[in-house]
């Protein structure tokens, strides 16, 4: 038997920080970026993440905005609750009036197959289980409603009984449309009035923000680096609890698993918290931005958690990565464990940004293809922590461990990525 990997996943079965933490982020709500929520879960993991090594904090910068009421005025002037999307526009004083046009789910065919009915109104379409190789992003549809024309944009809840979902869209300059997410059932109720008039209201303000990115190093026995990540915002709705506080208390679990095994490998560890990646990843990408040529070199894998709890079934989402997959089967079988391989590039979290630098890095995330588990909650106020077994952030930690001994020893590493292929790679 291995030693070293019979330690640390004794650590993470034997030990219930990891809960403990789960909780505590959880408590600090939803996380959104710019709130005292945010910033409270920001000093609750500087102090998590300082005892395992040193704290490093960057700032970012970006466009911050406040999100304010919205709803949607139906003919006969009922009401319907509403969520503005990231960053939308607000609408005119006496909200935007416009015709509605249900192009159902929305994807970039449908809307083009509504054609000239879009320019000028406001288009409806569906949000859809995020974590499966068909899912078309919400952005996908939002960019193409915009360029038809349409003056607002409505997102629909797949899931009835959740109340409105959320999400990110452009990042307000100009040339946005004012778009907001509704319920299952105010989709319904709004979509048997297509053709008709409807009054979209949406409120925000904008104003230049700070955030900070958490990072703590273990200096290996050699100069390279495995990234361990997850980003620690999320949502006002709820919690957001599976997306993202299960990836957090994950990362901290298996870094602090790990932490003293480390300085015996050939590679230390970075772990990296990250924070504004609901709004289109710009905080991991500020960073790599920033990051001079030497630094990115050192970088030989990211390991990326995000949603990794709420079922049972945990996938690698590899991007197609050369030899990624194989290294990861190799660095669990003498666990005996496994996990999905998902090779379709899908550059929904942090780690697309370290593909775009050439650095090989993989999504580990839960659910995957399985949109009957709690998965299909992300971004609506039932991402809640009930929906998470202590069992899964458990199994989650393991396997994110067993992967880090295997890469810190540099036992097979996917070799680094030359530009083209990174180019590649990201623009499927
Ligand atoms: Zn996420």
């Amino acid at each position: 038997m291995n030693e070293a990997l019979a330690t640390v996943l004794g650590r993470i079965w034997a030990d219930p920080t990891i809960v403990e933490d789960f909780h505590a982020i959880c408590d600090c709500g939803g996380r959104f970026s710019g709130t005292a929520s945010e910033a409270k879960a920001r000093d609750l993991l500087a102090d998590r993440l300082a005892a395992i090594a040193p704290v490093r904090r960057e700032t970012v910068s970006y466009r911050g905005w406040s999100r304010g009421p919205a709803e949607v005025v139906l003919p006969e002037g009922a009401t319907l609750e509403a969520q503005a999307l990231v960053r939308s526009p607000a609408t005119e004083e006496g909200g935007l009036s416009a015709r509605l046009v249900d192009c159902g789910r929305g994807t970039p065919e449908d809307i083009a197959r509504a054609g000239e009915a879009v320019c000028g109104a406001i288009v409806l379409v569906r949000h859809e289980f995020m974590i499966g190789r068909d899912h078309v992003h919400r952005r996908k549809k939002y960019d193409a409603a915009r360029a038809a024309g349409a003056a607002g944009f409505l997102i629909a809840n797949h899931v009835p009984g959740t109340g409105p979902v959320t999400g990110s869209s452009g990042d307000g300059s100009s040339g946005h449309i004012p778009c907001a997410g509704i319920s299952h059932e105010a989709a319904a109720r709004i979509s048997a009035l297509d053709g008709a008039r409807v009054t979209l209201h949406v409120r925000g303000t904008f104003r230049d923000e700070t955030a900070t990115n958490l990072f703590a190093t273990i200096a290996g026995r050699g100069d390279g680096l495995i990234v361990l990540s997850a980003h620690y915002d999320g949502h006002d709705l709820a919690e957001s609890a599976i997306d993202n506080a299960s990836g957090v208390a994950c990362v901290l679990a298996a870094a602090r698993a790990v932490a003293e095994i480390v300085p015996t490998l050939a590679h230390g560890l970075e772990v990296a918290l990250f924070t504004v990646e609901e709004w289109a990843l710009w905080g991991s990408a500020e960073h790599l931005a920033a990051m001079p040529e030497a630094e990115r070199r050192r970088r030989r894998l990211n390991v990326n958690l995000d949603s990794v709890a709420g079922d049972d079934a945990l996938t690698a989402l590899t991007s197609g990565v050369p030899g990624l997959a194989g290294f990861l089967h190799a660095a669990l079988a003498p666990a005996g464990l496994g996990l999905g391989i998902a090779p379709r590039y899908m550059g929904n979290s942090d780690h697309a940004n370290y593909l775009r630098a050439g650095i090989p890095a993989f999504r580990l995330c839960a659910g995957f293809e399985r949109p009957a588990t709690p998965l299909s909650l992300l971004l609506t106020r039932a991402d809640t922590r009930d929906k998470v077994h202590p069992h899964q952030l458990k199994t989650a930690a393991s396997v994110t461990a067993a992967i880090l001994l295997a890469a810190c020893a540099d036992r097979a590493l996917p070799p680094a990525l030359a530009a083209e292929e990174a180019a590649r790679i990201t623009a499927g």
